[in-house]
């Protein structure tokens, strides 16, 4: 304390006097230091700049302020603060040209044995953040109450319990009105492991809503409700479990009606390290008293799609076989609608110095009269050929040209949708891609 306050009163002495019109102003230089990326300097509060130096750098670190530089390259570089705990009390991101782009300090207060006991965050010259903490159970602060401030206006409010579970959120607009409020209600064991959450929200202007979790994490239950009460959408799932915790089956019912709507079996994989269970098959129960069942294998890849009518018969079955390269990526698909092959996709894996891309290379639609549709792709899912072939693979005349405009673009949405869920598309998609498209291209030609 004495080194700081001679260090004070020497800035004192040689901070000049500003005379504005009128009045006398002192400057008074901040305790703390100030900083760029080339100096270091005391600030007073009429944003003159005292004692400024270039900063001393030994490595990334000045030897006077303390501040770490990285300067990453001309348009990006950032600074950070440490204090004595050695935890980070600023930071900021310069741009090109040494433009400031974000500003955050931390001004954290401990407790005589270093324990965190309230922070205030700033980004610029915007409270944005304050956090209280407690001493919780086992010794270590942890926040009670968190606050955000949005600087445009609207805040939001986090409670937690004991064990530092958040038990309340709530958020309010630029008037502090409420608009949104969750609560979190736990049930623990006697080590504080928590048994089960139920997590209710309502937003002012009206909907709410009720997730309920188990022990395991799993949903048990999800139910939403319009401003009257009156519940819009629920459901409610039961769940076997094994002696290892791992599911066995679930259950899921319509709360409106407790329906049951998916019935899941779980299936078991493990490795030398872990075991865990994985949706093997999946029925799902329509109001009509139709049924789709679908098969997975362990890498969740669909196995087969069955689907009954309402007196519980079969209507279509669709079957997919893959081929795998040694890592597991599929390198050959094969549809089936009813035993027939009627689609089948390759796949490649492209390794460029960049990246490495997996794609479907060639997509063949085989028609009832053994007649394919054959396309393909470049790497940007583009097509770059198409054509039409008889069931010996002898191209049709006029085949292998541009393809019409509409059926392309068709196309191209439709293998985009089928990349992106993995090729675990519905057979319904499928389905209506053999039929629709390839009919499209027919036309064409
Ligand atoms: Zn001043
Ligand atoms: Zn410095």
């Amino acid at each position: 304390m004495k080194k700081l306050t001679a260090m004070i009163l020497a800035l004192m002495l040689i901070a000049p006097v500003c005379l504005a019109e009128g009045s006398a102003h002192t400057h008074v230089p901040a305790e703390e230091w100030d900083r760029d990326l080339q100096q270091h300097w005391h600030a007073c509060e009429c944003g003159e700049k005292l004692g400024a130096e270039d900063h001393v750098m030994d490595d990334y670190e000045c030897t006077v302020c303390g501040s770490e530089i990285r300067v990453y390259d001309e348009e990006y570089a950032e600074i950070y603060n440490y204090n004595e705990q050695d935890e980070i009390t600023r930071n900021t991101t310069y741009g090109a040209e040494d433009v400031v782009l974000d500003d955050y300090r931390y001004l954290i207060e401990y407790d005589a044995e270093g324990n965190r006991i309230r922070e205030e965050n700033y980004w610029f010259d915007w409270l944005i953040e304050t956090i209280e903490y407690t001493i919780g159970p086992d010794g270590w602060s942890q926040p009670v109450i968190q606050k955000y401030f949005d600087p445009e206006g609207g805040s939001s409010v986090n409670r937690y319990d004991e064990y530092g579970n958040l038990i309340r959120s709530e958020s309010f607009d630029d008037i502090g009105a409420l608009i949104f409020e969750e609560d979190y209600e736990y049930t623990y064991d006697e080590d504080g492991m928590i048994l089960g959450c139920r997590q209710t929200g309502r937003y002012t202007a009206g909907d709410s809503y009720v997730y309920e979790t188990n022990e395991h994490g799993d949903d048990t239950l999800s139910a939403y409700y319009i401003a009257d009460g009156t519940l819009d959408f629920g459901r409610r799932t039961e769940y076997e479990y094994n002696e290892n915790g791992l599911k066995v089956w679930s259950r899921t019912y319509d709360l409106a009606d407790d329906r049951l709507v998916e019935e899941i079996t779980f299936g078991v994989v493990s490795d030398e390290y872990d075991e865990w269970d994985y949706a093997k098959t999946v029925t799902e129960y329509a109001e009509d008293g139709c049924s789709t069942v679908t098969e997975y294998d362990d890498n969740y890849n669909e196995l087969s799609v069955t689907k009954y009518n309402e007196d519980g018969e079969i209507e279509t079955v669709y079957r997919y076989e893959y081929e795998f390269d040694d890592y597991g990526n599929i390198m050959w698909c094969g549809r089936y609608e009813n035993d027939r092959l009627y689609e089948t996709s390759q796949y490649d894996i492209v390794e460029t110095e960049d990246y490495s891309a997996y794609f479907e290379m060639i997509r063949t639609e085989i028609d009832q009269d053994g007649s394919m549709y054959i396309r393909e792709y470049d790497m940007d899912g583009n097509e770059v050929s198409a054509g039409l072939f008889d069931k010996d693979g002898n191209p049709f005349s006029g085949s292998m040209t541009a393809m019409p405009q509409n059926p392309a673009e068709e196309n191209d949405a439709e293998k985009t949708d089928a990349e992106e869920t993995g090729e675990e598309n519905s057979g319904e998609d499928k389905e209506q891609t053999g039929a629709g498209v390839a009919g499209g291209a027919l036309m064409g030609l």
